[in-house]
């Protein structure tokens, strides 16, 4: 799930539904367009054989298998090795039944959420931080990135050192941080994790690859820090609401994507308040119906 500051751009977007963009690295488009996964969710073949993973195997939509089939054939990869997932979010859980019904049982590993994998009915191998899963001419390295979600994983892939970034970096838009689920403390330091690790290409979950990683990692903390500064300048001693905060501060931004805007300013106000720079009207408030102003 993703927001985005530009939907025209977002929504303009177009992407082919299979790319080669790498000898390693096949994208098939998960054919579920909207304005929070942009032109899709990216699904990927990763490998240089006839078997390969998967990663991510999109939201399940019916149209994608054909579109799969034919990555495959283009990628000359006549097998899903196993599929491996990002997260728990429905456009990158919700299409592993549909993958395993066509194209054959085989295991699926993610990091478990427990409260949300049972939603799926599949059983999960689970895995974690460190976890190395390897194919012919790749091998991924888990690294445990929570903050968009609590058991985000992004992949290393060695051979390339490039990173497949599930939603916390993305080709498109910006990330949302739910309130109840996120956290924006969290999600600041998966970014620094991230950009520790000096990865060359990134590989997001939305929208094209991004070529210099560390720029548009620094770029996303930068933009999160304006956000910040813009939230508190909002601010003052009188209580104000989450809405009225965001048709201050989001004015660049169509009213459509307010409401995911929320989300956002929520998730920012609960990091100002475990830092001591915010106070909500009451601290059990929901954070987006809760009235805040400065300590
Ligand atoms: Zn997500």
């Amino acid at each position: 799930m993703s927001e985005t500051a530009t939907p025209n751009t977002m929504i303009g977007l177009r992407m082919p539904d299979v790319a080669i963009w790498s000898e390693r690295v096949v994208v098939a488009l998960g054919q579920n367009p909207s304005l929070f996964t942009g032109p899709g969710t990216n699904t990927y073949l990763v490998g240089t054989g006839p078997r390969r993973i998967l990663l991510d195997p999109g939201q399940g939509m019916p149209a994608y298998l054909d579109v799969l089939e034919r990555a495959m054939a283009e990628a000359g990869c006549r097998e899903i090795q196993e599929i491996v997932l990002t997260h728990g979010h429905p456009d990158h859980m919700g299409g592993v039944a549909a993958v395993l019904e066509r194209f054959g049982e085989g295991p699926v590993s993610k990091l478990p959420w427990p409260g949300n994998d049972e939603h799926y009915g599949y059983a999960i191998e689970p895995i974690g931080h460190g976890s190395r899963i390897e194919t012919e001419g790749a091998t991924l390295r888990a690294l445990h990135t929570p903050g968009h979600a609590p058991d985000h994983l992004c992949f290393w892939l060695e051979e390339e050192r490039a990173v497949f970034s599930g939603d916390n970096v993305l080709g498109v838009g910006t990330t949302v941080i739910p309130h109840d689920s996120g956290s924006l403390t969290d999600y600041l330091a998966s970014l620094r994790r991230l950009l520790a690790e000096t990865p060359g290409r990134i590989y997001p979950a939305h929208g094209p690859f991004i070529e210099d990683g560390p720029a548009k990692i620094h770029e996303y903390l930068a933009h999160r820090e304006e956000r910040e500064q813009q939230i508190l300048g909002s601010l003052g001693r009188e209580p104000t609401t989450v809405p009225a905060i965001v048709a201050r501060v989001y004015t660049d931004v169509p009213s459509v994507l307010h409401k995911a805007a929320e989300l956002s300013v929520s998730s920012h106000l609960l990091k100002l308040e475990d830092e001591g720079r915010t106070v909500r009207g009451d601290p059990h408030d929901d954070p987006r119906k809760a009235t805040w102003r400065l300590p």
